[in-house]
């Protein structure tokens, strides 16, 4: 992060930082440089541009700078030194784990975690000779328990997908730090508004661009945010040899989104209170999870390490996995789909659609259970979003 934008307030930075007007044009919005190569002066010119983006541009696969300005401004917004940015979010966590990971190294991985992750430190890096034990990263001492002395990472989710539960970063990067470990956090659930996980003491941040960050549902992305030495070996590593750096035109709709970002985040959070309190008020609802209800266990966790509660809020009927069922297909305005932190409220059935292929106890075990509903609270007008709730609620015998 430049020191330009050390001292300014997070919305200022989600308008402004990285985004210089064009020396050339005076053109305001970034440029979308929509080209595979950059012509070198000369050999020795080509020859620098190759070696390092220190030098400038030669190949958009290492690099453009169309990107530069998102990487740029998400540093800022993180309070990272360097980011850089992959075409979605799980391409991201991919480049950085082949990166940072070898064979014979060990991992510990919350097991509250995105599906693609799981499946990722499950299933693929098994395959190469890494060791993984899966914890409840909440409980900090079942982290520490699991150290081995080949332990390299600790990589856990806060707020965690889908149920909502926080990890203590301040514990877990301090454990991290006592043994030499690296930490890392996705932050995807929180954006940099509600919650930079580096201040913490936390080494690296992932995030899905696809959600909040972009924001409108119309494109993917994915982020790191650490410190130069890192982000530098990863663009030599994986990001320029494992090819899954963002494309410019989708960097663009990045940089559109993040421009109201924070503005976006206090309807979200807004709108996510009022329709969290409604939920715990109604008959047909046994149990709502959402960081920002006293009734939530990590309530006083969530008020030490976030500025807002977020826009997610999971919820279980009475009725089970028949009355959910009933009132999923009885909205009529919220939109039955997956993803989150769209403008658009989002509502979904993790059990049958995004984590389907985990067993069933081990899905229970980590709180998603067949009567789990898991909402994306968009930033339409929230008396609209309550009363579909209300109308699906009342077909729900
Ligand atoms: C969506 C999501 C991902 C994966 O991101 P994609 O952009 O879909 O690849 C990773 N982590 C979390 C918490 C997510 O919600």
């Amino acid at each position: 992060m430049s020191e330009k934008w050390k001292s300014k307030r997070l919305g200022t930075l989600s308008v402004r930082a990285g985004q210089e007007p064009c020396p050339i044009t005076g053109a305001i919005a970034t440029p979308i440089y929509q080209t595979s190569n950059f012509q070198f002066v000369d050999v020795e010119d080509g020859a620098k541009k190759c070696e390092s983006i220190d030098n400038g541009y030669c190949y958009t696969r290492l690099g453009n700078p169309t990107l530069s300005v998102l990487e740029a401004k998400m540093a800022a917004l993180e309070g990272g030194e360097e980011a850089l940015a992959f075409t979605t979010g799980v391409a991201a966590i991919s480049a950085l784990l082949f990166s940072v990971l070898k064979q014979g190294d060990h991992a510990i991985v919350t097991d509250t975690c995105y599906s693609a992750t799981h499946y990722l430190f499950d299933t693929i890096l098994p395959k190469f000779g890494v060791e993984v034990t899966f914890v409840d990263a909440s409980e900090v001492r079942k982290v520490e328990q699991a150290l081995r002395p080949n332990t390299r990472i600790i990589y856990f989710e806060t707020p965690a997908n889908p149920t909502v539960k926080l990890v203590d970063m301040k514990a877990i990067a301090r454990i991290a730090k006592e043994h030499d470990l690296m930490s890392i956090v996705d932050s995807t659930f929180a954006s940099p508004i509600l919650q930079r996980p580096l201040e913490h003491g936390v080494d690296v941040v992932v995030h899905s661009a696809t959600k909040y960050i972009g924001g409108h549902g119309d494109v993917m992305g994915g982020i790191l945010v650490g410190n130069s030495k890192l982000m530098h070996t990863i663009r030599d590593d994986t990001y320029k040899n494992m090819g899954g750096v963002i494309m410019p035109i989708d960097a663009y709709f990045l940089l559109r989104g993040l421009k109201t970002l924070e503005v976006r985040m206090k309807k979200h959070c807004a709108n996510a209170m009022a329709v969290a309190k409604y939920l715990e008020n109604h008959s047909k609802v046994d149990r709502v999870y959402y960081p920002g209800l006293p009734s939530h266990p990590q309530h006083e966790l969530a008020k030490r390490q976030m500025d807002d509660f977020g826009g997610m809020v999971c919820f279980e009927l009475k009725g089970g996995l028949e009355a959910g069922v009933t009132f999923m297909n009885s909205l009529k305005f919220c939109r039955l789909a997956v993803s989150l932190g769209d403008v658009d409220t989002l509502i979904q059935h993790p059990a049958s659609m995004t984590h389907w292929y985990v067993a069933k106890e081990e899905r229970e075990r980590s709180g998603i259970t067949d009567g789990l509903v898991r909402m994306s609270v968009g930033i339409e007008d929230v008396e609209d979003i309550i009363a579909d709730l209300e109308q699906a609620l009342g077909k729900v015998e």
